[in-house]
């Protein structure tokens, strides 16, 4: 629960993309307003790695991807090429010291727009893997969006935490209700609301686990009755008689709902789709 409401709080003091020259700390959420916004990646300037331009744009896209999703695509974004019409810009850089990727304003545009400074080599000059780099992408596009930072290291949006890619249902949940909360409102105007949000989420949270944990014995109920099917069976009418026996397993109403739920993109998934 604290470390969710720790989450939330974050978000509500992240505003330093909109506001660094006057390091104004404004407690109020600023969020993107709903709609598409170009993402203006700049060409890969690292020696060695010019030609990776398209494949690095390719991740890119696909980590906005899943934050849009996670909006239910109310706000998309779009990698571009070219400078005109752009909102938000992204470097390619060899990380440093102190960050692996950051975001921040580029005060040196005439259009002031948030600008993206994106790791794809580690300060020892090793290359980041597809997935970490879909993590980092991931992780400040949280930041354009306006989360902060989660003390879940599990959680995307954790600084320095576990290099995960994918974001976390605590991701998707926070991030879901600071746009429903809306611009403009402050974490002590709202806590009531927000405390019995998160306590809501992780009641679900459990029901999810008894959800999983009936699907993982349902699983295990279909490969028991293969299992024993198999060992008798002889002729094909049995092959098809046993096919739809399994198909006939049938799933309670929880598990159903649970199933139909928007499916997040889980670790192996990612790599097979980046390839
Ligand atoms: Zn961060």
């Amino acid at each position: 629960m604290e470390n969710l409401l720790k989450y939330i709080r974050s978000s509500f003091n992240y505003t330093h993309w909109i506001d660094t020259k006057n390091d104004v700390v404004n407690p109020k959420l600023q969020l993107l307003d709903y709609g598409i916004y170009n993402v203006f990646v700049t060409p890969v300037d690292i020696d060695g790695y010019q030609n990776k331009l398209e494949h690095y744009s390719n991740i890119l896209q696909k980590a906005l991807n899943e934050w849009s999703n996670a909006l239910n695509g109310k706000i998309k974004f779009k990698v571009v090429f070219s400078l005109q019409g752009a909102d938000i810009k992204l470097y390619w850089i060899r990380s440093k010291r102190e960050y692996a990727a950051r975001q921040n304003w580029d005060e040196n545009t005439i259009h002031k727009m948030p600008v993206v400074n994106m790791g794809i080599v580690d300060i020892e000059g090793k290359p980041y893997s597809d997935n970490e780099l879909y993590h980092l992408c991931l992780h400040e596009f949280g930041h354009i969006l306006t989360l902060g930072h989660s003390p879940n290291p599990e959680d995307c949006m954790c600084g320095g935490g576990t290099w995960n890619p994918y974001l976390t249902d605590n991701d998707i949940f926070v991030l879901r209700l600071i746009y429903f909360l809306g611009s403009g409102v402050s974490y002590t105007d709202k806590e009531e609301y927000i405390k019995a949000e998160v306590q809501k989420f992780l009641k679900n949270k459990s029901n999810d686990k008894i959800i999983q944990n009936s699907k993982a014995h349902i699983k295990q109920t279909k490969a028991e009755i293969a299992v024993d099917l198999l060992s008798n069976l002889e002729t094909i009418e049995e092959i098809a008689k046993y096919r739809l026996t399994l198909q006939h397993i049938s799933l309670d109403e929880a598990a159903k709902k649970h199933f139909s739920k928007p499916q997040y993109i889980l670790p192996a998934e990612v790599s097979e789709q980046l390839t």
